[in-house]
């Protein structure tokens, strides 16, 4: 049985004081059993985030992380750096850094490896552009980009990796996908991931579905049979909603 898993990201949103406020309100409440709560907020707002998490069962999360331990990297924060925080989950590849910061999938692959080194889980994001689905693209380019990150990993590794289905014109558009065809596409992700390793493995690996996620839809995704979370932008920022996601998953 895989555990649902929610997953807020916060983007370039919220300083630290707001953070904590956020986090005073969701505290109890976005804790629901059975379901994996977690925030992925800016990295200057995890040192106050992760204090103030000590003792409750909401796990928290970065954003992105360099591939390397230490160097010349301007600006940059690793995977070093993040475990030392406590932190336990990082989102790479999300395509706003694919799209803005130039990040291929052999960079994505370099951070998945990075993160495993240091202890942290990562929720890897697929998925594709309007006009590659609008070819008909859709499950290659999530084949090409699953098979890119998951290279070098061990079976063990590999089956704990969170993949996040997201396609990029659904992201902060309000334009959701189906859940049936989010549940399509997530499925084939899956047999992507078996045919890299076995049945155990894919049936191991959480999926999430990730665009335009809201309160009000997120029960519908989590009923699919292959959809075991969402990554939620938008609609993780205010507390309420935060909680209602929890709580609808
Ligand atoms: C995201 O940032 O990964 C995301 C899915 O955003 P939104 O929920 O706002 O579409």
């Amino acid at each position: 049985m895989r555990k649902p898993i929610i997953a807020g990201n916060w983007k370039m949103f919220k300083t630290v004081s707001e953070a904590v406020s956020f986090f005073s309100e969701v505290k109890g409440a976005a804790e629901v059993d059975g379901v994996e709560s977690v925030i992925c907020a800016p990295y200057t707002t995890l040192p106050a985030l992760v204090e103030a998490a000590k003792g409750t069962s909401i796990a928290i999360g970065a954003q992105n992380l360099h591939f390397e331990d230490n160097g010349a990297f301007t600006g940059e924060i690793s995977g070093v750096m993040l475990s030392d925080l406590g932190v336990k989950y990082v989102i790479v590849g999300h395509s706003e850094r694919r799209a803005y910061f130039a990040e291929t999938d052999e960079i994505v692959g370099k951070k998945v490896h990075a993160a495993f080194k240091h202890g942290l889980t990562p929720i890897l994001c697929v998925g594709e552009k309007l006009e590659e689905r609008e070819a008909g693209e859709t499950k290659n380019v999530c084949k090409v980009q699953t098979e890119a990150a998951f290279q070098g990993l061990s079976a063990e590794q590999a089956a704990q990796v969170v993949i996040a289905y997201e396609p990029i014109w659904a992201i902060g558009t309000g334009k959701s996908s189906t859940s049936e065809d989010a549940e399509d596409v997530i499925a084939y992700i899956r047999e992507v991931v078996k045919g890299l390793y076995d049945a155990s493995v894919a049936d191991a690996v959480r999926i999430q579905y990730g665009g335009s996620v809201k309160p009000n839809n997120v029960r519908e995704y989590l009923s699919q049979s292959n959809i075991d979370g969402a990554l939620v932008g938008g609609a993780s920022l205010e507390p309420a909603s935060y909680i209602s996601l929890v709580e609808g998953a």
